[in-house]
């Protein structure tokens, strides 16, 4: 068991100083660059004095190397780091700025400082590379452990001012042990898909796991993931064992001809976070990589990027019910709440509440919002998710959707997410979402469904919205049934790759 992630990384680093750490399209880095860059980097923040001992470190860029070596320099030195991903909106910045109070930007790419209200200092790429360059040798006795911030993120809403959540040492500590763990039986020394933005938590899932277990990660730029042909061309070549992001990035994945076991025999393993994984999008997993071990997992920022989990068998996706999130992790009890009351009989719906050592202390800088979502149950920190979900007799735990998109639609409870996954049981939808119509008094009137249909040969629209309407006729209650369609080519997402629901809504109703 890991009680120290500093000295376990660096314990890593030594056992594997010459086996590639970080490999950014080509651009390679071993173990041994990680080790002497962040202590070189923890070095040089234990002699500057515009740092202050324990102050947040803003991490500004894509997912260069220097990105992940700076986060482990920081933590070194008893630093947390908050990363912000390059071309983040100025208001969303300068919330951030705000918030956290940084008195270091470290900027891997260009910083715009001009734009902003901010006097604290900036170090660029270049002197941030002086620093690696000096190979100072550094002796942990500050780290960051216990209670104290190891990072710092920023709630990705798509509506609203991002809250900040400091996840501690031991939170961490805790989901590490967990993915390292039987949980998911990932062997040591793997290669990683390093797609999900450092700014999301789920990257967690592989850069802190792979290295925390000799493992190599094959980053993908964001250039280059906005590129399909780009990275439909460079995915096989990377020979990763294991795949992590969320369901949407996976379903683009499998927009591509090549993503399946015969081009890329290595891939064993996919593990999911962040949104609904359908039994649509793992079916096809399914039929591209037939022994593949896929788990979904679920959890908020607010708890250490993931609490539960459990692997997608076959069996599971052949009911085409929607799939269960898993069950807790170690350290971490999930339960249903309705009406303040804790539900105690399985399948009843209620909100998803989290306790144990996952929980974050509270938002930064919030007391408001803290005292609104985070309490103690039973003498352990807890956390009101804001999900609505079930338990089901195996232990299984559900999530149905969002406690604020359920609906009331002529009377009856709606919850769009359970729209949703029925309207996506036609053969004719490949994906969509339902967001309700109000009238100027609030009142929800009608539900409109925006759709990415499957390709098709119906001349027109009208056509293919009767056939949806026929084919959904058992699958799906009256009164849940949308009233108008809308097509698509794609979602707006939000700054973690997510469908923006809020967005879609919003638009509905301008
Ligand atoms: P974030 O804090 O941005 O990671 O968002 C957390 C929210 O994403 C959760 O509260 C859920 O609403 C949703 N979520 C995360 N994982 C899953 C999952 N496996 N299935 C469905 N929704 C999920």
């Amino acid at each position: 068991m890991i009680s120290n992630i500093a000295q376990a990384i660096d314990k890593q680093a030594q056992a594997h100083l010459d086996k590639v750490f970080f490999d950014e399209m080509g651009t390679t880095h071993t173990y041994r660059d990680l080790l002497e860059s962040s202590n070189s980097l923890a070095a040089w923040l234990d002699k500057e004095q515009s740092v202050p001992a324990g102050s947040p470190i803003i991490f500004y860029g894509d997912h260069q190397f220097e990105m992940v070596a700076g986060f482990i320099g920081g933590i070194k030195a008893g630093h947390a780091y908050i990363p912000v991903e390059t071309n983040t909106a100025l208001p969303r910045l300068q919330s951030i700025i705000n918030t956290a109070k940084p008195r270091l930007v470290i900027a891997i790419d260009e910083f715009p400082t001009e734009k902003l209200d901010y006097d604290g200092a900036v170090l660029d790429r270049f002197e941030l590379q002086q620093i690696f360059d000096q190979q100072t040798p550094y002796q942990l006795d500050h780290e960051v452990l216990g209670d104290q911030p190891f990072y710092i993120l920023f709630t990705s809403g798509t509506t609203g001012s991002p809250k900040g959540v400091p996840i501690s040492h031991t939170n961490i500590c805790s989901f590490a042990n967990w993915m390292l763990g039987d949980s998911f039986n990932i062997p040591a020394e793997q290669t990683f898909l390093g797609q999900t933005p450092f700014s999301f938590d789920v990257s967690h899932m592989y850069w802190l796991t792979s290295v925390l277990s000799g493992g190599t990660i094959k980053a993908l730029p964001l250039p280059v993931v906005q590129n399909f042909g780009q990275m439909f061309k460079v995915l096989p070549s990377l020979k990763v064992n294991v795949f992590v992001g969320t369901p949407s990035f996976g379903e683009m994945l499998l927009l591509s001809r090549d993503f399946n076991a015969e081009k890329m025999p290595d891939l064993q393993y996919f593990v999911f976070c962040g949104e609904e994984l359908t039994v649509g999008t793992v079916k096809q997993l399914f039929k591209r990589f037939p022994d593949a071990h896929i788990f979904n997992t679920y959890g908020p920022t607010e708890a250490a990027v993931a609490v539960t989990s459990c692997e997608i068998t076959k069996d599971m996706v052949a009911h085409d019910k929607r799939l269960p999130i898993g069950v807790d992790k170690p350290g971490v009890t999930t339960s249903i709440w309705k009406d303040n009351k804790q539900v105690t009989e399985h399948d009843v719906h209620g909100e998803i509440i989290i306790a144990g050592d996952s929980v974050a202390n509270g938002y930064l800088n919030n007391p408001k919002k803290t005292a609104q979502n985070f309490f103690m149950l039973n003498g352990v920190k807890a956390y009101r998710t804001g999900d609505a979900g079930f338990i089901s007799e195996d232990g299984m735990r559900h999530i149905i959707g969002r406690m604020d998109f359920q609906i009331k639609l002529h009377g009856f409870r709606v919850e769009l997410d359970e729209v949703r996954a029925s309207l996506e049981r036609s053969q004719y939808i490949k994906q969509a979402v339902a967001v309700p119509k109000y009238n100027r008094n609030h009142q929800a009137t009608h539900l409109i469904a925006y759709v990415i249909a499957q390709p098709n040969d119906f001349e027109n629209e009208q056509e293919l919205t009767k056939a949806i309407r026929d084919s959904l006729k058992d699958q799906i209650m009256d009164y849940m049934m949308p009233t108008q369609f809308v097509y698509v080519d794609s979602f707006p997402k939000s700054a973690n790759g997510k469908i923006a629901v809020k967005q879609l809504i919003a638009e509905a109703n301008k």
